[in-house]
Formats: C-alpha cells, sequence, structure tokens
C-alpha cells in the first residue's frame, strides 16, 4: 500500500466513522426513556419438538413466533436503549411451561408477552387475537393444538414460582390477601395491555380482521404475577394470511405495533404512580 492508498483508507476510515456517528446521532433522537417500564419479557411460543401450528407454505409457528420476537427485541432495544428485553428462548429448543414463566419472574417483568401464530380447519378464519387471563375457572381451556402450553392449572397458584410468594409464607393470611391484591391489579392491567396491543397491531397491519381481545385460560398467563398477553397475530392456515405472516416486513410492523404499547403502558403505569 503506497501513501496514496494510506490516505485513501484513512479517508474512507474517517468517512465511516462520521456515519457512524451521524447513525448513533440519528439513534439517540429517536430512542426515547421509560419512566416505569424496566423490563420486558418476551415468549417465543413452542419450541424444540412442539412445533405448534404449521401452514400450507410449509412455515412453522415456533420459527414464526421466535421471528418475530427478534423483531421486537431488536425494535424495543433500539427505541429504548435503557429497557432491558429478555427472550425466554433465543433458540429452536423444547422450553417447559414453568420454565417460561420462572423467566419472567427471575427478570423481574413488568410486562410479559407470549407470542404465537393461529390455525384452524376452517381455512377461511383469519385476523389477529390477543388474549389475557381468565378469572372464571368455568371457562373452557383453549389448547388449539398448543401441547403443554395451553394447559390451565388447577390451583391458581400452581405455576406461580415460589420465589413470587414474596410476601411471607403460605401459612399467613397477609400474604395471601397480599398476593390476591397483586394478582387483582395485575389482571386489570393485563386486559389494558391486551387492548393496547390489539388495537396497535391493527393498526400496524393495515385492515386485517379483529378477532378482539379475549379471555383463558392459558396456564402461562395464570402463572405470571405481572401484566400479561397472549398474542395470535394470524392464521397460518389460511393461505393469504400465510403469505404476510411469513414475511419480514411484517415481523418488523408487528415489532413496531409492540414497541408502542411498551410505550403506551409505560404511560399507564407511570400515571399509577403519580
Ligand atoms: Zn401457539
Amino acid at each position: 500500500m503506497d501513501t496514496r492508498d494510506l490516505s485513501r483508507a484513512a479517508l474512507a476510515g474517517a468517512l465511516a466513522l462520521v456515519a457512524a456517528l451521524g447513525g448513533a446521532q440519528a439513534a439517540s433522537a429517536q430512542s426515547r426513556a421509560l419512566q416505569s417500564i424496566k423490563t420486558v419479557v418476551i415468549d417465543p411460543g413452542h419450541g424444540g419438538h412442539n412445533d405448534g401450528a404449521q401452514g400450507h407454505r410449509g412455515s412453522v409457528e415456533k420459527d414464526l413466533a421466535l421471528a418475530v420476537a427478534y423483531a421486537a427485541r431488536d425494535q424495543l432495544r433500539r427505541d429504548y436503549p435503557d429497557l432491558r428485553v429478555v427472550l425466554t428462548r433465543n433458540l429452536d429448543i423444547d422450553l417447559s411451561l414453568p420454565d417460561r414463566i420462572h423467566t419472567a419472574h427471575m427478570a423481574e417483568a413488568d410486562l410479559f408477552l407470549s407470542l404465537h401464530m393461529n390455525s384452524s380447519t376452517n381455512l377461511e378464519a383469519e385476523g389477529v387475537e390477543v388474549f389475557y387471563l381468565s378469572t372464571d375457572k368455568s371457562m373452557p381451556m383453549v389448547t388449539r393444538g398448543e401441547g403443554t402450553w395451553g394447559q390451565a392449572f388447577e390451583d391458581p397458584d400452581e405455576g406461580v414460582p415460589s420465589g413470587a410468594m414474596r410476601h411471607g409464607t403460605s401459612g399467613d393470611a397477609l400474604p395471601r390477601i397480599l398476593l390476591d391484591l397483586e394478582r387483582a391489579r395485575s389482571h386489570a392491567d393485563s386486559a389494558v395491555l391486551a387492548e393496547t396491543l390489539l388495537e396497535e397491531l391493527r393498526r400496524a397491519c393495515g385492515g386485517c380482521r379483529n378477532r378482539g381481545v379475549r379471555q383463558a385460560n392459558f396456564g402461562v398467563l395464570r402463572g405470571s404475577l405481572v401484566p400479561s398477553a397472549v398474542v395470535e397475530f394470524g392464521f397460518i392456515s389460511h393461505p393469504t394470511e400465510e403469505r404476510r405472516l411469513i414475511r419480514d416486513e411484517t415481523h418488523k410492523r408487528f415489532a413496531k405495533a409492540i414497541s408502542r404499547t411498551v410505550e403506551r403502558m409505560d404511560a399507564i403505569f407511570a400515571a399509577h404512580e403519580y
């Protein structure tokens, strides 16, 4: 390399640095600070031997759920540099229901979102829906081929990690009352979370069918003590919807909807705290 090449290389390096700094400034101009939410746990449904639903074009629910989780993690980290984003699984591995709940508990999640793709034998079924926990024990279980993921717990405390009973020993009446209060507050916030997320997802997907917010006895929701929701982004059994759900562009739209939901929930939580 002669001196001219060296100076060219130095100039190219300097230009790259300027571009990088410009990019960093642009990123910080868009990034925002959250007041109340410190940690979001995202749970890509299924994994490993549990494929979940399968589409006619060969798409597999566990892979799409993970792809949306990656997109959401990246979007949230860009938008809120101080936010901690934890995925219950980063790879295509088996993960039990208690492990998913345990991760949310250990990470001290402020929000918990479990991501799924829907499927039906009715090929015309389509649209987005968001679930939060039902307190009605007589409500039928919704399993939809979710395997062990969709099991309801008989006892509402089953599936709650023992460390979550952080108000004392279980023989005491006070910890039970405090736990019930915590659960009631979390349940009310979960309803708001589900409504907010559905609204943002519908805005993001532009005209996809609204199947609404619904309540279900999903074990992954029952075991959680933080505001939680299960998202079914759409039906991979529907030929047109499957085509849309496998696109990176769609995953990025969902990620932005999740990010906006986090921002709106943060404002709601901040108002709770005055
Ligand atoms: Zn699923």
